[in-house]
């Protein structure tokens, strides 16, 4: 029965920012020794786990005195800290630049666009090559004086996840995790949410979910990034280390192939009503894995980083006999 009584009155957009339902699978996880439970970051306003990130970093910088009235921001982002960052600068005043590598959807490209964030789109280049996006963004912000945010760098990132995204799960859980997973895209919410839990949870395993082709769970394993090749989830992974990535808190990592991630992100919309992008697919497919050998105590946590509505332009949200 729909739940009602709780109408209130919002004081504006960006308080709503975090506090997501933390979810358990009761089709997907069924039958596992230890529940599976989801974080719903997909349900934050600009619909990813990038809203906090964004405000955090804006509120930051803010309070460092480094944002003039009207400034503009730019970013170097896969597309959801562009969509988190485009929020918080309409709700402010900002004006927002957005670096973005060609492999990433056509529907968040729009949406940055409709958004009103400038748009540049990069090859997709290693991190040496001077077209890659970060080093696009940062060359763009040494030349015209724009505010770098640096997802990929900035300790903000890290700390709200700490003070945010792990203290919300700790209170949701009682405490009683026996995992954490997450994929890797500049490494905030692992690293923010594993440095949480592990002061809090004796014994608690945080392990890094990595599609297969990314070089992060090699690192993980050996301390030096391994051969990468090509993949087609979006947001996570990569061919080196970023620095908001901390290695100290991980302790293992599961690969993931993009056949097994985006059908299991297709399982979490059609057999649980959770609408979430590629990510997601890959988080809970490792948490499954983790779930299953029965070696941990507590739940197996996990977060679903975005919504699908970023991915309907894509093949795998059109499977076989869905028509065009
Ligand atoms: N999934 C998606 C779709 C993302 O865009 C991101 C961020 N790039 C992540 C997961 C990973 O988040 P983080 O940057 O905190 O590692």
């Amino acid at each position: 029965m729909l739940n009602h009584g709780s109408g209130r009155l919002a004081p504006g957009i960006l308080q709503q920012i975090g506090r997501t339902p933390l979810v358990s699978l009761r089709t997907l996880g069924a039958g596992l020794p230890v529940p599976i439970l989801v974080k719903c970051e997909h349900l934050n306003p600009g619909g990813s786990v990038k809203d906090r990130i964004a405000l955090a970093i804006i509120d930051d910088a803010e309070a460092r005195g480094l944002l003039a009235p009207g400034a503009t921001l730019i970013e170097a982002t896969a597309g959801n800290t562009g969509i988190g960052l485009a929020l918080v600068a309409a709700a402010r005043g900002y004006r927002l630049v957005c670096v973005m590598p060609e492999k990433m959807s056509h529907d968040k490209r729009a949406a940055l666009a409709t958004l009103g964030a400038q748009v540049i789109v990069t090859p997709n280049a290693s991190p040496a090559d001077p077209e890659n996006f970060r080093n696009v963004a940062r060359r763009l912000a040494d030349e015209r004086g724009w505010f770098l945010t640096d997802q990929f760098r900035n300790p903000a990132n890290v700390r709200v996840h700490a003070e945010t995204t792990g203290v919300e799960i700790l209170e949701a859980t009682g405490g009683r995790v026996g995992a954490f997973v997450a994929g890797a895209g500049t490494g905030g919410t692992i690293s923010g949410v594993g440095r949480c839990l592990k002061e809090q949870v004796s014994g608690v395993k945080i392990v890094l979910a990595d599609p297969v082709g990314s070089a992060l769970a090699e690192w993980v394993e050996r301390g030096r990034c391994g051969a990468d090749g090509s993949y087609a989830v979006e947001g996570i992974g990569g061919s080196v280390a970023p620095e908001n990535l901390h290695r100290e808190v991980i302790d293992a990592a599961e690969r993931v192939s993009d056949d097994e991630s985006f059908a299991t992100a297709l399982r979490l919309i059609r057999e649980e009503g959770l609408l979430v992008g590629g990510s997601a697919g890959t988080n809970v497919a490792a948490a499954l894995r983790i779930a299953a050998r029965g070696e941990v105590e507590g739940p197996v946590v996990t977060v679903l980083p975005d919504s699908w509505d970023r991915y309907r332009g894509c093949a795998w949200m059109r499977p076989a006999g869905a028509g065009a």
